[in-house]
């Protein structure tokens, strides 16, 4: 995923420090030789406060350690593997003390349908009274579907158009499911944004205009363009034409380019 707290904040350990200086939480022994591990979320990382992840919100970020893609610009390829630092009941009882500070989660990733365990995770933080909100690459169409309900939010990413999907991916037919996915985003009362992360390098500007008014044309009142960054410290490779914003800003309700 592409949350705007990422990457240097999503890595694990740093994750874990900026929790530690607030809470102390229970990191997941390695089991002992021969001895099964119980099944936890694979909560990967954490942001004890953000206000950029989700658009207007005060939010935790949880990170699942899980994606089935391989994007050639993914600034957390850390992520991509199914791993766990944190104990969920750990994690909950936290939140549990942040009641009233906070707006709400964001369960960001890697791609966080990948863990089965998310409906069950949404329930218990809708029943300690946050806003749930979800970042997804659209990879999983059913998955999407049966936690649409609950969600406050989405933040769902566009990486590029038909024909560079798969290379930007890595996976074949990898435009297929987002296309289902967004379609149950279109049809459903849950607020969503469409983000591109966007370079020259793997989509012209003309394309990327051409991907931004098929979507306004299906429907999405809410797109941001981000720029590509190699690292966060660095400028980004290009920078969109002032024609180019001026345009995306007449097709949709709101637009950023960040
Ligand atoms: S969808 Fe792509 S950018 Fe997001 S975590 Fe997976 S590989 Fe990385």
């Amino acid at each position: 995923m592409n949350a705007a707290s990422l990457p240097n904040s999503a890595a694990p350990d740093a994750g874990r420090s900026r929790l530690e200086g607030a809470q102390p939480i229970q990191l997941i022994p390695a089991p002992r030789p021969g001895q099964s591990a119980p099944h936890e979320p694979a909560l990967a990382g954490l942001v004890p406060f953000s206000s950029v992840d989700w658009p207007g919100q005060l939010a935790a970020v949880l990170f699942i350690g899980g994606c089935p893609w391989r994007c050639h610009y993914c600034h957390n390829p850390h992520l991509q593997e199914r791993s766990s630092q944190y104990r969920w009941q750990a994690v909950r009882d936290w939140l549990h003390s942040r009641r009233g500070l906070l707006d709400g989660v964001v369960l960001s990733g890697g791609e966080p349908l990948s863990e089965a365990a998310l409906p069950g995770m949404i329930a218990e933080l809708k029943a300690m009274g946050f806003k749930v909100a979800l970042h997804s690459a659209g990879i999983y169409p059913q998955r999407l579907a049966a936690v649409l309900p609950d969600l406050d939010w989405v933040g769902f990413d566009v990486k590029t158009d038909a024909d560079g999907h798969d290379a930007l991916t890595g996976r074949v037919r990898s435009h297929w499911p987002t296309g289902i996915s967004l379609e149950m985003l279109l049809a459903s009362p849950c607020a969503f944004e469409c983000r591109t992360t966007w370079s020259p390098a793997w989509l012209s500007e003309t394309r990327l205009l051409a991907l931004a008014e098929s979507l306004a044309e299906r429907g999405v009142r809410h797109y941001a363009v981000q720029n590509y960054r190699s690292s966060p410290d660095v400028p980004p490779d290009a920078v969109l034409s002032l024609s180019a914003q001026s345009q995306l800003a007449q097709w949709f309700e709101r637009f950023e380019y960040r």
